[in-house]
Parts: structure tokens; sequence; C-alpha cells
């Protein structure tokens, strides 16, 4: 990649700067997740030193050497398929889990946070097109979803947050406009003890539009970290 950290970070926050300003909305009210994935601890390290806080990773196999030197300086986001057998490995490292879409899951969240002593702050993972993403719950599903992990206290339900199936942002619009309605809905219905602020939505190619249609959280690796050669 041919631009600097420094010059992406200007350039991304610009571009959200505009779409917040298209939309009428308070740019404070959106939070970038450096999407790491991509690239080494030394570019991670690189990332935190640039003054950006939210670090987001979707495998705890690719995540653990990064976490393991820098895990005190940030926030830390798990943002993949999260399997139940690494729960244990990612409580406690990881303050946001973005990916709950069962209640298997929810249960083990809720049993590792406890003997930890600890809270972890959730999104529930829709797959609002209903098609192509393997992974999140139905739309319908998660009012019945919601009231099977209202006793699991150690669960901070503070949104919901989707993948969109689309290339072509345009097409995404719905999908984002969807999430946002579904969390009106479902905050309607009174089925989390608070309501539900955040929605986790919009990644390189399309976080403008999900920033118009209300994203609290883009998670950005491509345009804002980039890639390195050979990881
Ligand atoms: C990789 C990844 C991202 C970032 O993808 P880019 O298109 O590179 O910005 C965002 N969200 C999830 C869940 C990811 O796995």
């Amino acid at each position: 990649m041919s631009s600097t950290l420094q010059e992406r970070i200007a350039e991304v926050s610009r571009r959200i700067e505009h779409a917040c300003l298209r939309s009428g909305r308070d740019s404070r009210d959106v939070h970038t997740i450096a999407v790491t994935k991509y690239v080494s601890v030394e570019a991670t390290s690189a990332v935190l030193a640039s003054g950006l806080v939210n670090i987001g990773e979707n495998r705890w196999q690719v995540a653990e050497s990064k976490w393991k030197a820098l895990g005190s300086r940030g926030t830390w986001h798990f943002i993949g398929h999260l399997q139940t057998n690494k729960v244990k490995d990612v409580i406690g490292k990881f303050q946001y889990i973005h990916s709950l879409d069962r209640l298997s899951l929810a249960k083990e969240l809720q049993r590792k946070a406890e003997a930890s002593g600890l809270y972890v702050n959730v999104f529930v993972q829709v797959n609002v097109s209903g098609e192509e993403s393997k992974y999140g719950l139905h739309p319908d599903k998660v009012p019945d979803f919601l009231r099977e992990i209202t006793g699991l206290d150690r669960l901070k339900i503070v949104g919901l947050m989707t993948m969109a199936p689309h290339e072509d942002p345009e097409l995404t619009r719905p999908v984002f406009r969807g999430l946002r309605e579904l969390r009106d809905k479902l905050n309607g219905m009174g089925l989390t003890p608070e309501p539900m602020t955040e929605l986790s939505m919009g990644m390189s190619n399309d976080f403008e539009v999900a920033i118009e249609e209300g994203a609290t959280w883009v998670r950005l690796g491509t345009v804002l970290v980039g890639h390195e050669e050979g990881s």
C-alpha cells in the first residue's frame, strides 16, 4: 500500500465526517474498529501508537501473539465466528464480542465470565438478508433469542451486528437499514435490561452507507490498516 497509516486515518476520518454530515449525525457517535487480522504485531502496535484504540480480530489463533504483546493497550473486539471451545481464550481479553449467534455460545460466555468475575459486552449477530452469510440469526429468531438469554447477567447486550452480503454498497443499504429497524423494534418490545444503543455494521467497501443508516461501530481492515505482504 502506497499511503501511510496517518494518511489512511485522515482519509477515513474525512469520509466518516462526510457520511455523518450527509445523514445529520454526530461523528462522535461513530466508533472505528481497526481490524488488524491481516497485519503483524508491529503493524498493530503502530495502529495503537497512532491513537486508534479499538482493535478488531476475527480468529484467536491469529490474534493471540498480538494480544499477548499489546493486549493492555486499547480495547479489543472479537468480530469473527466464535467457537464455543474458544471462549476460554477470549474471555477477559476481548471486551466486546460481536458475533453472539446461538444459545450455547451465550451460556458458555456467561459461565466463563462468571468464573472470572467479569462482564462481557456482546452484539447479537443477525443475518438480515437471510442469504449467503453462514452466521447470524434470522431476524425473526432474535426476539426469542433475547428472551432466552435475559437471565445471563454477565452478558451486556449492547446492540446488533451484521455482515453485508453484497459488493455494491447501495445494495447493502436495505440490509443496514433493516438492522437499525430491527434494533428499534426490539427496543420497543423491551426485551433487554437496557435498550440496545449500538449497531456494528460497515466494512471497508460499505462503511459510509452503514453510517448513513445508523452504524455506531464500523469495522475497517483494508481501507484503514491495510494488508501486509505474506500475511
Ligand atoms: C475482516 C473483517 C472486517 C474488515 O474487513 P475489510 O473489508 O478489510 O474492512 C470486518 N468485519 C469482519 C467480521 C471481518 O472478518
